[in-house]
């Protein structure tokens, strides 16, 4: 089982490419790590099939385990189920979203799926949203009236919307 969870170690420094403070870990995006002599299987869960760094995601995810000592062979495969929804992402990945600058996704939605995150910069509940179309699919850009500062935030994701 060492190996195992030297993998596991090396996924928690596995970055999502674009979101660099936040591992695929804590992103929620591991769906399951087989082991069986060295032979590695990891399953993917996209945060979302419409980012384009999967091909970036799966070399880095590749490279990384390859490292390790005792792995003879890594496979990675994205997932379209189950969903990935950002309910996945752990209280680590949240915390680690706000030091890049974005709100991570709200937990609960409002009425006819309308959402609100606080400012990951000044935690003000008083924003709203300029663009619905960040420079990803992912992301909106927001915008903080109370601390005046833009920022992004993480749309979210649920398998019930
Ligand atoms: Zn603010």
């Amino acid at each position: 089982m060492d190996l195992y969870h030297d993998i596991m170690d090396v996924l928690g420094n596995v970055k999502d490419p674009e979101i660099d403070t936040v591992s695929v870990l804590d992103l929620g995006m591991i769906e399951a790590v087989n082991e069986v002599d060295g032979i590695v299987q990891v399953n993917v869960l996209p945060t979302f099939m419409g980012c384009p760094a999967l091909d970036i995601l799966r070399k880095n995810i590749e490279t990384s385990i390859q490292d390790v000592k005792g792995v003879q062979k890594v496979t990675v495969t994205f997932l379209k189920f189950p969903h990935w929804t950002s309910e996945r992402i752990t209280e680590k990945g949240r915390e680690n979203l706000k030091k890049f600058g974005i709100a991570p996704p709200p937990k609960t939605l409002g009425p006819e799926g309308h959402w609100s995150v606080n400012c990951p910069y000044c935690d003000s509940a008083y924003t709203t949203i300029e663009n619905l179309f960040g420079p990803t699919a992912c992301r909106s850009i927001l915008y903080c009236k109370a601390c005046k500062n833009p920022f992004e935030a993480m749309k979210p994701i649920s398998t019930i919307m």
